[in-house]
């Protein structure tokens, strides 16, 4: 593969990543928000038990939902050594600075004409 294409899927990567890590975490900061604003107001819509427990379940779909988002994406912008398979995403940084396998220390990029 070449130094760019490899480039490229990360880029998409780290932009999916963002995606699946802000999304989620809007389930908890959005109603977070709402309640703050709520407080300010001195009035809200629920009583403080429920605004608890809104707020914890927020914070306990977080994890699987990010989970599943960033597990999906590794499988989908994976890119794998071709000589040991293992993922080169997840030690992108040593991958581009020497163009080796993290892993095998194998060249898996291949010179740029
Ligand atoms: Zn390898």
């Amino acid at each position: 593969m070449t130094q760019e294409f490899l480039e490229k899927r990360i880029r998409s990567f780290r932009r999916f990543g963002l995606v699946a890590f802000f999304g989620p975490a809007a389930l908890f900061v959005g109603p977070l928000c709402f309640f703050f604003l709520c407080d300010l107001l001195k009035w809200s819509p629920v009583g403080k038990d429920a605004e608890l427990y809104i707020l914890s379940s927020g914070v306990f779909a977080f994890f699987p939902i990010a989970g599943i988002l960033i597990y999906w994406g590794e499988r989908r912008y994976r890119v794998l050594c071709p000589h040991c398979g293992q993922s080169l995403i997840t030690h992108y940084p040593v991958v581009l600075a020497t163009g080796k396998c993290a892993n095998c220390q194998k060249p898996v990029v291949e010179a740029s004409a």
